[in-house]
């Protein structure tokens, strides 16, 4: 399925190719990607998380940040050195936030000090996801506190680099099959050629992968919303209740078409987000809002759906429960639903 989505949505401006990558799908085929558009990275993220949203988040990060990390301020050296790497069989890992900098990142504690041609790093990040099996960091520290935010620089480490401790995964409400760890670093010593773009910079490729990483969000919790939705209804029309199934009841029939209606509102905000990011538009505030109400909208549907179920929707013996669960990193991570209001109220205040 995401497979011919991929080929069918093939930018006409690329040329096709014979394999799709679902961990470099932007990526030009020069780097062993697939050369398709965002969009695609989109879909491929709906589509995968219908089935299970963990993995879906895998493909996302890869795509939406990893990747597009390295493209966008990425060094030609960096480029060939990572990108092959990340296509083939590396994870990438964002390491922003800290046990003391969640929704006001920028306040981050970890430092880097430059000595000569290489820079020392020390602190601590905290839910660092894929850091399990990831075998790059992207690692946000500052390299100048005196200038505050505008210190902060983004370094590219690699896994093995002496000092660079994963910690113990967290054990997760929702979304388990990917890991979420604490990441140290004590004395690492990185060279000044793994300064990823400029110092002082990395705050705005933090806002800048963010944006676009939020429409990645929302295509998987679009996607979740979806898979959880595709699953019951069917149930309903199998379940047999004072002689009929219990989809025939117009109270249910009601709620169901609720439900889907919200879920195609949801998808129209996701892909006009994706669509105007593809194409360079501006979409801050689209991703925020996709981001947002796809985040409702799974926490309704997933509820919804238990309840359509009766008892064996809030057993393990079908999946519903895990989407209920698996739903709610929606409204936590790549800004909380608060995060994104405040960004739509601020283009807002400019508007009116
Ligand atoms: C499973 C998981 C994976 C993650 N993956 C990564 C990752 O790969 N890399 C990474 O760097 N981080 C990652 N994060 C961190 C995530 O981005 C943060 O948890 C998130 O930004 C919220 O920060 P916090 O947890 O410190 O909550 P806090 O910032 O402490 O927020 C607590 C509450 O206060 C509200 N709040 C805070 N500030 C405001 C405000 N100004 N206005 C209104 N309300 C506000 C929030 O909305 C929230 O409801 C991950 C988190 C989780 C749980």
């Amino acid at each position: 399925m995401v497979l011919s989505v991929l080929h069918f949505r093939h930018s006409p401006k690329r040329r096709p190719c014979s394999k799709t990558w679902l961990m470099s799908i932007e990526l030009g085929e020069e780097y062993g990607g697939t050369g398709a558009s965002f969009f695609s990275i989109i879909l491929a993220v709906e589509e995968l998380a219908k089935v299970d949203p963990a993995v879906a988040l895998v493909c996302e990060l890869q795509n939406t940040l990893t990747n597009k990390l390295f493209t966008t301020y990425g060094t030609e050296e960096q480029k060939r050195t990572y990108l092959p790497r990340v296509s083939k069989d590396t994870l990438g890992s964002f390491c922003l936030s800290e046990a003391g900098s969640g929704s006001d990142a920028f306040s981050l504690k970890t430092r880097a000090e430059k000595k000569g041609d290489y820079y020392i790093i020390n602190g601590s990040k905290m839910w660092i996801s894929l850091a399990e099996d990831a075998g790059v960091f992207f690692v946000m520290a500052n390299t100048d506190p005196s200038l505050g935010y505008r210190g902060i620089t983004c370094f590219i480490v690699d896994r093995n680099t002496e000092g660079l401790h994963v910690g113990k995964k967290e054990d997760k409400l929702g979304i388990r099959a990917s890991s979420t760890c604490p990441v140290t670093f004590d004395n690492v010593k990185v060279p000044e050629s793994n300064i990823l773009g400029q110092v002082g910079q990395g705050y705005k490729y933090a806002i800048g992968m963010l944006n676009t990483g939020r429409i990645g969000i929302a295509a998987q919790m679009l996607g979740l919303a979806q898979g959880c939705f595709d699953r019951t209804v069917p149930y309903t029309k199998e379940r047999v209740q004072f002689g009929k199934s219990v989809f025939d009841f117009q109270g249910m029939q009601h709620q169901i078409a609720q439900v889907a209606t919200q879920l195609e509102a949801a998808r129209l905000l996701t892909y006009n987000a994706a669509r105007l990011a593809e194409t360079g538009r501006p979409a801050i505030k689209e991703a925020s809002m996709a981001k947002y109400f796809t985040a409702e909208v799974a926490t309704l549907t997933t509820s919804k759906c238990i309840e359509w179920m009766g008892g064996v929707g809030f057993t393990k013996n079908y999946p519903i429960e895990k989407y209920y669960r698996d739903c709610k990193i929606g409204t936590i991570y790549e800004g909380t639903s608060n995060i994104q209001l405040s960004t739509i109220a601020k283009f807002l205040a400019q508007e009116y």
